[in-house]
């Protein structure tokens, strides 16, 4: 079978009939509607995305992307979308994506990062819970380092826990 004529063509990829899902990276990663690029390269587009890094001692707030998204089922730093434009308001986001009630404070660190054609600005802010967390463990979790380090967790995700770590904070706002 030519699996890139039958199975994995470019616009359409029928990822429940391949017989290579299980070992597929772009499937894991939620890209196989944006992978491979092509030949025509898409124009870079910025994106900028706000994340909140929530600690409890030595431990982090950690929330999974949901399944068939961009990156899916990852866990990662509570954060806006991949694919809206702009900073948008985080506290509304990540009460209307996970449930979560924050209180966003100081801008802690920049990360840039890129997946495909984004070009990613992570701007990370400290923030505090403003309510009880969701009950759903396999949704939402505080973890350690080495608990984090377990888990599926993006490369972007690994840069802003990186960056978090290093910060001199506050930075000033742009
Ligand atoms: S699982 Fe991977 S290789 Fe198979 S069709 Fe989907 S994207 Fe293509």
């Amino acid at each position: 079978m030519e699996l890139g004529a039958t199975v994995c063509t470019p616009t359409d990829p029928a990822c429940s009939a391949c017989p290579i899902a299980s070992a597929c990276e772009a499937r894991r990663l939620g890209l196989q509607a944006e992978l491979p690029e092509g030949t025509a390269r898409r124009k870079p587009v910025p994106v900028t995305v706000a994340a909140a890094l929530i600690q409890s001692g030595n431990r982090v707030l950690v929330v999974r992307r949901p399944d068939g998204a961009v990156l899916g089922r990852l866990w990662e730093i509570p954060q806006t979308a991949l694919d809206a434009e702009g900073t948008q308001d985080l506290p509304r986001v990540l009460a209307e994506s996970h449930g979560l009630a924050i209180v966003a404070g100081p801008l802690l660190a920049v990360v840039r990062h890129a997946i495909t054609f984004r070009r990613i600005r992570v701007e990370v802010y400290a923030a505090d819970l403003a309510g009880p967390l969701p009950l759903d463990a396999e949704r939402v979790r505080w973890v350690t380092s080495a608990e984090i380090a377990a888990l599926p967790i993006s490369s972007m995700t690994h840069k802003i826990l990186g960056a978090s770590r290093r910060r001199q904070l506050p930075l000033a706002l742009p």
